[in-house]
């Protein structure tokens, strides 16, 4: 089988590395790897506090990858020899006032229907479960089973892991997929995969990397928190890097504005949760695109004789990569079971 991806982010990566271990001849076209939304990602992989109403479709999907995760980083570990920063860490969702705590209980409903193990904290077992929380947090969720990965070492990894399996990564841009030869052509260009007709989106985002010192006390949990009704989440890694996200709006593919503002939210807001990070030291604003369909949910499945999309992941592209590469591979190999409905990538023609 020759098959052909293009976009080097952690989804075509994921695919190429899994399909060229596998013994498939397989050739990656980007011309700048790792230009996309896959580096600037926080990296939770979270099956619980990740759902949404509306996008329900995802929750089982979610569940089967982020469950994977564990055997896929040791995997990519072992054959590419970098550490990616992978941890199981529990994830803290909390309230800052009354109405916060509100939008909390009802996202719990939609938690429970997932099926998954997690625990109502009021405002004292919350901070005994994450020290560093304020006193003003008025309690909220934990979930034990939740993991997250530095997405920056995983894209440096799956890029190794691709070359050292015998896929061949291509600088070049592809206008024209039709143009590829190869049995099986992937278009997994998150943002850009919108030059191929298919219904994408891009939702800006921002993140701060910020950096304890040696000693400095750090959050032991992945602190997600709504504060006056807005998201903010903290994502603390080994190294002691804190990643502090994540802004949301749809000015189209405009990496140089508003980053000021961005970063006066996304302190206010997280300062208010853990007042601890006025300690720390402030690296980074990263500017992102997530790529998203008009339903949120990705676009996986096959396009036509030859061509499978995935892309469209959204919110939870480094989560999904997982499973989505053991999907495109079974689809390659014609298993017609692994095409799920509710992704179909032509679900809005059909509809129109
Ligand atoms: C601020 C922020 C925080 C996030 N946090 C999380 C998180 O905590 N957990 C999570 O699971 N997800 C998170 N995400 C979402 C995640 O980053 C994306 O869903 C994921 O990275 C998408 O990966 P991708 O490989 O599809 O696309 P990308 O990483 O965007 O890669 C696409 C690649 O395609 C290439 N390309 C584009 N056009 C062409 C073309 N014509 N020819 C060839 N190549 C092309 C580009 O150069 C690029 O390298 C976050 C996103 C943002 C922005």
């Amino acid at each position: 089988m020759r098959l052909a991806v293009v976009g080097a982010g952690s989804i075509g990566l994921a695919i190429a590395w899994r399909a060229a271990e596998r013994g498939a001849e397989v050739t990656v076209h980007d011309p700048e790897p790792g230009s996309g939304a896959s580096r600037v990602a926080a990296g939770m992989l979270a099956a619980v506090t990740e759902a949404e109403f509306g996008e329900e479709a995802l929750l089982p999907f979610m569940a089967e990858s982020v469950d994977a995760w564990p055997a896929f980083a040791a995997d990519l570990e072992r054959a590419s020899g970098i550490a990616i920063g992978y941890r199981d860490i529990p994830t803290l969702m909390v309230g800052l006032d009354d109405g916060d705590r509100a939008e909390i209980e009802r996202q719990a409903a939609l938690y429970r229907s997932g099926g998954r193990a997690f625990e109502r904290l009021g405002g004292r077992a919350s901070r005994k479960a994450e020290p560093l929380l304020s006193h003003r947090v008025r309690g909220g969720v934990l979930v034990p089973g939740d993991h997250a990965v530095d997405p920056r070492a995983l894209h440096t990894a799956l890029l190794a892991a691709a070359e050292r399996s015998g896929a061949r990564i291509l600088a070049e841009r592809i206008d024209d997929p039709g143009s590829i030869d190869a049995d099986r052509v992937v278009l997994a260009a998150g943002c850009g995969s919108a030059a191929f007709g298919l219904p994408i989106r891009p939702v800006r985002g921002a993140v701060l990397r910020l950096s304890a010192a040696p000693g400095q006390p750090r959050p032991r949990t992945t602190v997600r928190g709504r504060v006056q009704g807005h998201p903010v989440y903290l994502v603390t890694r080994r190294n002691g890097e804190i990643v502090v996200g994540a802004t949301s709006d749809e000015r189209g593919l405009d990496p140089t504005t508003g980053t000021a503002g961005a970063a006066h939210d996304l302190l206010r807001r997280s300062i208010d949760l853990v007042p601890e990070i006025t300690e720390y030291h402030l690296t980074e604003i990263a500017i992102g695109f997530r790529p998203a369909t008009p339903d949120n949910l990705p676009l996986l499945g096959r396009l036509d004789e030859r061509t499978i999309a995935a892309t469209g992941h959204y919110r939870h592209g480094i989560a999904l990569a997982p499973a989505t590469a053991e999907r495109v591979l079974a689809l390659a190999a014609d298993d017609e079971a692994a095409a799920e409905k509710a992704f179909d990538p032509l679900r809005f023609k059909e509809r129109s």
